[in-house]
């Protein structure tokens, strides 16, 4: 590893060994929202930032609105992508979606010593912490705690974050400066998202990626683009059909 990753060579104590995947790698994806939404937007869309979607206006099995603090949107067709916020908005349209949320912790450091951080993100299967680096900064996230919708953190929430990165990265980064918040993941109780169309013919659901949505935007996106537009996606998508059913254990 500390050939491959000199960051690694503080850390060759407290490690025995690891296992490299090449076609693994992380990015930003807050980076790569912002510009996909320029490229979006010199395509005529317009993001509505800010306005909050409080429940759909139907009509048989149709929906012919979204109520939102700015009033009333109408189009031909809808998605629904709030990540933890889906099912409550799924309700005003009569469809109950499985989901709960999963919490998790995130802490992003300014780089101090590109040198011993690491340029190849991990994850440390003892402790469940991951790291990946943009540019500049470190990110390094782990937990996954049922604790409802609360969203508050302490910092003793970030005790095995800190312990695993100060331990494998001692000078990489700023600790003292850290950044943290912590995030719910969507999760879904089997797993796949929840992809395609549920009630109502024009109402589409791309939720549910639980601790993978990152990893599966690209593609489940491009799989709702194909079903909204009557193409045959390119995966069955019989394991991600909207479903109500809570599954046994
Ligand atoms: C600690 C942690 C680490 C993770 N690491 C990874 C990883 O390494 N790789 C990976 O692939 N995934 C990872 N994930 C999972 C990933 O972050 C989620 O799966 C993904 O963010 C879900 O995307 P989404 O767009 O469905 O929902 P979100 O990202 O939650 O976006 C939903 C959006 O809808 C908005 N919204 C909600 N309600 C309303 C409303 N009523 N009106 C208007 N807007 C509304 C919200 O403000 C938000 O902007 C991680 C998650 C956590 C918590």
């Amino acid at each position: 590893m500390a050939k491959l990753d000199p960051a690694f060579a503080a850390a060759g104590e407290t490690f025995a060994g690891a296992i490299h995947v090449t076609s693994d790698a992380s990015g930003n994806s807050e980076l790569f929202t912002n510009e996909l939404a320029q490229r979006c937007g010199g395509l005529g869309v317009e993001f509505r930032l800010g306005v909050t979607a409080q429940g759909f206006v139907t009509d048989g099995d149709r929906v012919t609105g979204v109520r939102t603090d700015a009033g009333l949107l109408t189009a031909d067709n809808y998605v629904l992508a709030l990540g933890i916020q889906s099912p409550f908005l799924a309700r005003t349209a009569g469809q109950r979606l499985p989901m709960y949320p999963a919490k998790g912790y995130s802490l992003t450091a300014d780089v101090v010593d590109a040198d011993a951080t690491p340029a190849v993100g991990g994850v440390d299967e003892a402790t469940l912490v991951a790291w990946s680096r943009f540019g500049d900064q470190l990110r390094i996230s782990s937990t996954a705690e049922f604790a409802g919708f609360d969203r508050d953190w302490k910092y003793s929430d970030f005790s095995n974050i800190l312990k695993t990165g100060r331990e494998l990265f001692p000078t990489a980064v700023d600790w003292e400066r850290a950044r943290m918040r912590s995030c719910m993941r969507p999760m879904t109780p089997d797993g796949p998202p929840i992809e395609g169309r549920g009630k109502q013919r024009n109402l589409y659901y791309n939720t549910g990626h639980g601790h993978m949505g990152w990893t599966m935007a690209c593609g489940s996106s491009r799989i709702l683009a194909d079903v909204v537009a009557g193409r045959p996606p390119a995966l069955d998508t019989t394991p991600f059909q909207v479903r109500s059913h809570r599954v046994a254990a």
